[in-house]
């Protein structure tokens, strides 16, 4: 993955690479590389320890609380094409039924 990434400040197409640093010449932000939601330098695993990857389908291994809902998605729920992020909830994704949330990896298991 070395597609440069949006300019998260200004959502500028322009950004540009220098070393470790992106560089958006639009609004002047740099940030190093690997910390904006690309996967070039992410390493999430699953529970068990199986590497996951853009696109992959996981499944939950635990019910889990919809932030600022009162949905639970179900234990064994199926998630289709997940994006991954850095953060603590590594994991974006769209579940059917519920809407986009994120999850931890930890609470997954690789489809
Ligand atoms: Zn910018």
């Amino acid at each position: 993955m070395s597609d440069t990434p949006l300019c998260p400040q200004c959502n500028s197409t322009f950004v540009y690479d220098d070393g470790n640093l992106h560089i958006c010449p639009e609004c002047g932000h740099e940030w190093p590389i690997g910390t904006t939601g690309e996967t070039g330098g992410l390493n999430v695993r699953d529970a068990f320890g199986n590497e996951l990857a853009d696109g992959d389908s996981v499944t939950l291994i635990k019910d889990l609380k919809v932030k600022g809902t009162s949905s639970v998605a179900k234990i064994g729920t199926k998630v289709r094409n997940i994006r991954l992020v850095e953060g603590d909830h590594n994991i974006d994704c769209k579940i059917d039924g519920i809407g986009a949330m994120a999850l931890k990896s930890e609470f997954v298991k690789k489809a």
